[in-house]
C-alpha cells in the first residue's frame, strides 16, 4: 500500500485542520484585515512599548512562505541549531502562496494546489535554490514518474474550448486541437475573425520585418500581447474575444500579458519572428509539481525547522500524506518556532539606526497588540507592505518596493462528487476566453508518494480553475489594482455563483447539475 493509501485509510484528517477549510481562503478577510490600516499609517508611532515585549529571539522572520522557511532554514544551516528563531505570518496557515486545499469526502482525501504550483528543474535557479531542494530530498527530475496520462488516455479526453453567447453569439463547447483549421471550423466565429485565427495558428510571416531580435524583444517587452496582435499581425478585432483569457503562465489576460512573455509562454503569432526563445526558461521543464504543489516544500521545511510538527523522516514520498501537528509549530520548548494568524504592524530599531542592537517587531493575534524583541529581522512579507511596516525607510527605496504591482490572481478548486459529464463531453480541461474564470480542469494532481487523485468517472476528482480579474482599458497596472481591489472585495457567495453558473454553461449540455455534483468549493 502507498504512504498516502495507507494513511488515508489509517486517520481521518482533524477536523480543523486549516487545508481543510473551505470558502474563502488565500488573502480571506481576516488575514488581511489589518493591511489597510498598515498602509493608511495607523502603526507609524510603535503600539508597543518596552514594557509589552515579553519575547526575545535572535531572528524574527516576517512571512512564512516559501522565502521566509527558507531564510530561517538557511540561518540554521550557517549557523546551528542554537539560535532561538521566531516566524510570524497573518494566516491560519503556512507556506503563503504555496498553499494546500484538503477535502476529505467519503472517507478520501483528496489534495490541491491552492497557489504556487510546481517546481521547474534547477536549471533557471541559483546554486543557493538548487542546495535547499536538494537538501529537502525532492528529485525534480523523476518528474515523468509521477505524471499520470490515464485521464486524457484510458477515458480518450481531449481539450474544450467554451464560446459563449455574450461574445460569439451563443454558448458552444467545441472540442479539439485549438492550432488545427478543423477546430475553427466549429467554433461559431465571423469569417473574417475564422481566417485570422487560422493564419496566427499556422505558421506566421515575420509581423516585425527590417528589426533586429534584440529590437524586436525590447518591443515586445513594452507592449501587451492584444496590442501585438492587433497592430502588429493586423489580426482582425472580430478575433480578439478568442484571445481575452490568454496570456503568460499566471496573467491570462491578453491586454495585460507583456508580448514577449506571451511569446515566451509559447503562445501564437511568433513563430515567424526568430526571436530565439530556445535559450529562455524551457516552461517544458516546468512540469514537477506535488499534488499540493510546493506547499510540499513549505511542509518539509516546517518538517527540518521543527521536527515535532512532523514527526519521522520526512522525504518527496511521505510529505503529501504526512499530518502536521499544528499546535506543535509554537512550542515554548522549540528554538524554532512559527506563530500564525499574527500580522506584523510594525518594525522599528530600537535607537538609532546606525547604532540600533535590536528590532522591536508588533504584530496582532486574536485581537490584542503583541511585541518581540530580536537582535535580526528579516522581511519576507508583502514588499508593497514595507514603508507601512518601516515608514522611517529611505524615499528611494519606498519608490522601489511600490513599482511593481501584483498581478491578481485566483486558484480555486472545486470538489466534484462525479465527473461523468466530463467523459461524455471527451474533455478534460475547457478554456472558456471570455467567463470569469478563463482556464479550468481536471486536476488527478501528480502521483508523488502513491497520490491517487485519479478516480472513475462515477467518482470525485478536483477541478481546478484560474482568473485574473482586471478592468481593461486601463493602464496595466491599474488594472492590477482594480483586480485586487475587486478580488478582496468579492464575497465567497459571489465566487459560488459565478462557478456555478460557469459550470453549468460550459457542462450542461454532457448532463452536468451544479446543485448535485458540487461537493465542496475552495477559494484562494
Ligand atoms: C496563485 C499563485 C500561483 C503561483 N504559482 C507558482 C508556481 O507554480 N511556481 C512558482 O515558482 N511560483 C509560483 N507563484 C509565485 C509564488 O508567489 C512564489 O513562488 C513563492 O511561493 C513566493 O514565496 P514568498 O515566501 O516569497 O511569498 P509569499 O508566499 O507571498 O509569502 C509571504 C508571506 O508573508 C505573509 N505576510 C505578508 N505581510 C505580512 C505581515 N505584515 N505580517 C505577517 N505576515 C505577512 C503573507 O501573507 C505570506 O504568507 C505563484 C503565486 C500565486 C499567487
Amino acid at each position: 500500500m502507498s504512504a498516502l493509501a495507507s494513511a488515508q485509510a489509517q486517520s481521518a484528517p482533524a477536523e480543523d485542520d486549516p487545508p481543510l477549510r473551505t470558502g474563502l481562503r488565500g488573502n480571506y478577510p481576516a488575514a488581511v484585515a489589518d493591511f489597510d490600516l498598515i498602509r493608511q499609517g495607523k502603526y507609524a508611532q510603535s503600539p508597543v512599548s518596552d514594557t509589552d515585549i515579553k519575547e526575545e529571539y535572535d531572528l524574527v522572520i516576517v512571512g512564512g512562505g516559501i522565502s521566509g522557511l527558507s531564510a530561517a532554514y538557511l540561518y540554521r544551516a550557517a549557523l546551528g541549531a542554537g539560535p532561538k528563531i521566531l516566524i510570524l505570518d497573518n494566516h491560519d496557515d503556512f507556506g503563503g502562496h504555496a498553499k494546500r486545499n484538503e477535502f476529505h469526502y467519503q472517507g478520501k482525501t483528496f489534495i490541491g494546489f491552492g497557489g504556487t504550483m510546481g517546481i521547474s528543474t534547477p536549471y533557471p535557479y541559483s546554486y543557493c535554490a538548487k542546495s535547499l531542494i536538494r537538501d529537502l530530498g525532492v528529485e525534480v527530475e523523476r518528474n515523468p514518474q509521477f505524471i499520470n496520462h490515464d485521464l486524457e488516455r484510458k477515458y480518450e479526453l481531449a481539450a474544450g474550448t467554451f464560446f459563449d453567447k455574450e461574445h460569439f453569439g451563443e454558448d458552444r463547447l467545441v472540442k479539439g486541437n485549438q492550432r488545427l483549421p478543423q477546430f475553427f471550423a466549429k467554433a461559431p466565429l465571423s469569417d473574417a475573425a475564422r481566417k485570422d485565427l487560422v493564419r496566427l495558428h499556422g505558421k506566421n510571416p515575420d509581423y516585425m520585418p527590417g528589426t533586429s531580435t534584440q529590437e524586436k524583444r525590447a518591443a515586445l517587452a513594452k507592449m501587451s500581447y492584444q496590442d501585438y496582435l492587433l497592430n502588429f499581425a493586423k489580426m482582425s478585432p472580430d478575433a480578439l474575444p478568442f484571445f481575452m483569457g490568454a496570456g503568460g503562465r499566471n496573467n491570462k489576460r491578453v491586454d495585460t500579458t507583456p508580448a514577449l512573455e506571451a511569446a515566451e509562454h509559447g503562445l501564437v503569432g511568433f513563430n515567424g519572428l526568430n526571436l530565439d526563445l530556445e535559450q529562455e526558461f524551457n516552461e517544458g521543464s516546468y512540469l514537477f509539481h506535488f499534488p499540493d504543489g510546493n506547499a510540499s516544500i513549505a511542509r518539509l521545511l516546517v518538517g527540518k525547522l521543527i521536527p515535532a510538527a512532523l514527526p519521522g523522516k520526512q522525504s518527496m514520498e511521505t510529505i503529501g500524506a504526512a499530518r502536521v501537528a499544528y499546535d506543535k509549530l509554537d512550542d515554548p520548548n522549540s528554538k524554532t518556532r512559527i506563530r500564525l494568524s499574527s500580522p506584523v504592524v510594525r518594525v522599528e530599531h530600537e535607537g538609532a539606526l546606525d547604532r540600533a542592537q535590536r528590532v522591536n517587531i508588533a504584530y496582532r493575534n486574536g485581537g490584542k497588540t503583541c511585541g518581540v524583541r530580536s537582535r535580526y529581522c528579516i522581511l519576507a512579507c508583502n514588499n508593497a507592505l514595507i514603508p507601512g511596516l518601516m515608514p522611517g525607510i529611505p524615499a528611494h527605496q519606498k519608490e522601489a518596493l511600490a513599482y511593481p504591482v501584483k498581478v491578481p490572481l485566483v486558484y480555486t478548486n472545486v470538489l466534484l462528487k462525479k465527473w461523468t459529464a466530463f467523459q461524455k463531453l471527451g474533455v478534460s480541461r475547457i478554456s472558456a476566453p471570455c467567463m470569469y474564470y478563463p482556464n479550468t480542469f481536471l486536476d488527478p494532481g501528480s502521483t508523488v508518494g502513491g497520490y491517487a487523485g485519479l478516480t472513475t468517472p462515477e467518482e470525485p476528482i478536483i477541478f481546478h480553475m484560474t482568473a485574473n480579474p482586471n478592468k481593461p482599458g486601463l493602464p496595466r497596472k491599474e488594472q492590477n489594482r482594480h483586480g485586487q481591489h475587486e478580488l478582496l472585495s468579492t464575497s465567497f457567495e459571489q465566487f459560488e455563483l459565478k462557478i456555478r453558473q460557469q459550470l453549468a454553461r460550459m457542462l450542461g449540455s454532457g448532463g452536468f447539475d451544479p446543485a448535485k455534483d458540487i461537493a465542496a468549493i475552495t477559494v484562494n
